[in-house]
């Protein structure tokens, strides 16, 4: 057979070939901006020039901060199909992990939103590698910045040849993309994606049982590009052409409302915050959203309750994906299987809120605390370790955090269960879990179980110290509206017996007006539990 190198610059030439009228529809400040791939294709090939020409060379990163939209999708495609590599930078981060991820990155070229650019204007002083920043606009719309050298991406873009050639002889194992972790515990964490593992991680983004993604689609990245590629869907979808939304800077229920509303979005993924904040949405206002085929939740645990409201009171079908920036992110997705699907429906949602079963082209398996391999029972728990071609062997400059990858496996630090099925069920992350007299609490449970009520917005569970049994757990809950005068503690934990051990039930409930969230929408357990040390201590 022939060994032909898996890059990613053939997937944008067929868009733009095979799929030349589909469109790439972005929210802008100034309305709906529409683009298609053939016009897609021309532009991305006047920025790699562009790029080019300012000095960027195979293997040189290029960074990106932008919010979801056209612009960003061309730089998804025009510099690693040069050979450079596409570093989507968390705009969310403290300026201190903003400069450190670039700074450790290497960026040479920053691609900047001018509405993001004070955040880069703050650390302006302390970015050791940068020798250019290129605004995402026309020259006309440049913003005042003492920021040099300054370019704004049209006006590079005329100038670019819409003529260059992709070069084919690239090493399908060169860097072609990275992400840093959103750093939950310490500094970030750089993966370096290859142009391979890319490639692979798109294909699988098309199976049926996993994402299925397909040119009949239009695909609505509510995570962000930043967030572990958006999940791979723009590169999925563009190379299948797929029609693609992009919520731009408005990442807010209504909009996406609105959006898959008029364009008729079909597949959507987002974190359960968001997820949440839609529900809320449809509880006041009507939306026609019966074109979704698929809602993807991912990159934390979808409730239970959660799931039902979307699915019977809404009628729309629910997804449960799996992953991490280390894993491309797609690890696990959860479909019922054909006998599973006459089942009765708390069955049915039992599965669906597990995290599914592993994608074709991996291996998993869990060790329990005295390192041997669980039994997929759906009782033992222990520390999921997956190998594959689109897992990372290792971080990026060999920061390894200790003992992540040991002996051809990546150790994610989930907890999980695995059932008969093979269906895997995150328990919690090993910090994550609450370790009472000598058992493990999972908080991600007892989670869903509160948040199964209907006053309930949120709740995230969290491990306290405790002299005698070492860690308890405590939840933090907060209510909607016009439940607050009627829930107290007593009545979360009424609610809780029937469904929890009586040893699982929380030590303390702890009304609170929000949660503390992470820079990509998920429980900030860790400032919770230091708001929660600073309380108790006073
Ligand atoms: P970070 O590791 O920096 O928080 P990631 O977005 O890579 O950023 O987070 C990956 C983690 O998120 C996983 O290790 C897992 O703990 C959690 N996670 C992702 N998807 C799910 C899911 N569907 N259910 C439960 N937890 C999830």
């Amino acid at each position: 057979m022939m060994n032909v190198p898996l890059l990613i610059s053939p997937m944008l030439e067929r868009a733009e070939r095979v799929f030349p009228k589909k469109e790439i529809v972005s929210c802008t400040p100034s309305g709906l901006h529409r683009e298609t791939y053939a016009e897609m294709g021309v532009r991305a090939r006047r920025l790699s020039n562009a790029l080019q020409k300012l000095g960027i060379n195979n293997g040189d990163r290029v960074g990106t901060l932008a919010w979801n939209h056209y612009r960003h999708l061309e730089a998804y495609f025009a510099i690693p199909s040069m050979g450079a590599v596409l570093h989507t930078i968390n705009l969310r981060l403290s300026p201190e992990h903003l400069a450190y991820v670039i700074n450790h990155a290497e960026d040479r070229i920053l691609l900047i939103d001018d509405n993001l650019l004070p955040l880069i204007e703050a650390i302006r002083d302390e970015l050791t590698t940068v020798e250019a920043f290129i605004i995402m606009t026309d020259q006309s719309e440049l913003p005042e910045t003492n920021l040099s050298p300054l370019y704004s991406y049209e006006e590079l873009l005329s100038q670019g040849n819409p003529e260059f050639v992709y070069p084919k002889d690239l090493d399908e194992n060169s860097p072609a993309g990275m992400c840093y972790t959103s750093a939950t515990t310490g500094m970030p964490k750089g993966v370096l994606y290859t142009q391979r593992s890319i490639y692979l991680h798109s294909m699988i983004s098309g199976l049926a049982d996993t994402v299925g993604l397909s040119e009949g689609d239009t695909c609505l990245s509510v995570v962000p590009m930043f967030h572990v590629n958006a999940w791979g869907l723009p590169f999925a979808a563009t190379w299948f052409g797929a029609k693609q939304v992009m919520p731009g800077p408005m990442m807010k229920a209504d909009v996406i409302a609105n959006l898959i509303q008029s364009e008729k979005v079909t597949v959507t993924g987002g974190v359960p915050t968001i997820w949440m904040s839609l529900l809320k949405e449809l509880e006041t206002k009507s939306y026609d959203l019966s074109s979704l085929r698929m809602l993807l939740f991912g990159g934390a645990s979808a409730p239970p309750s959660m799931i039902r409201a979307f699915e019977e009171k809404h009628g729309i079908p629910v997804v449960h994906a799996y992953g991490m920036t280390e894993t491309s992110p797609i690890v696990t997705v959860s479909h019922l299987k054909s006998y599973q699907k006459d089942l009765p429906l708390e069955e049915r949602l039992a599965i669906k809120a597990k995290q599914g079963v592993v994608s074709p082209g991996l291996e998993v398996r869990a060790l329990g605390p005295d390192g041997k391999e669980i039994a997929w029972d759906g009782e033992e728990m222990g520390e999921l370790l997956i190998r594959g071609p689109w897992i990372a062997d290792g971080y990026y400059k060999g920061d390894r955090s200790t003992d992540s990858f040991r002996e051809g496996w990546f150790h994610t630090g989930d907890v999980v269960t695995i059932d008969t099925e093979g269906t895997i069920k995150i328990a919690d992350r090993t910090k994550d879990l609450i370790k009472s007299g000598g058992e493990w609490i999972s908080s991600v449970d007892l989670e869903n179980a509160i948040m199964a009520h209907e006053g309930v917005y949120e709740a995230a569970v969290v491990a306290m110290p405790h002299e005698k049994w070492q860690e308890r757990p405590v939840a933090c809950v907060v209510l909607k509206e016009g439940y607050r005068e009627e829930i107290t503690a007593e009545v979360i934990l009424e609610f809780l017996r029937p469904s929890v051990a009586k040893w699982w039930l929380p030590d303390e409930v702890i009304f609170m007006d929000e949660l503390p969230k992470s820079s990509v929408g998920k429980f900030l357990k860790r400032a919770l539990r230091e708001q929660l040390k600073s309380r108790l201590s006073m």
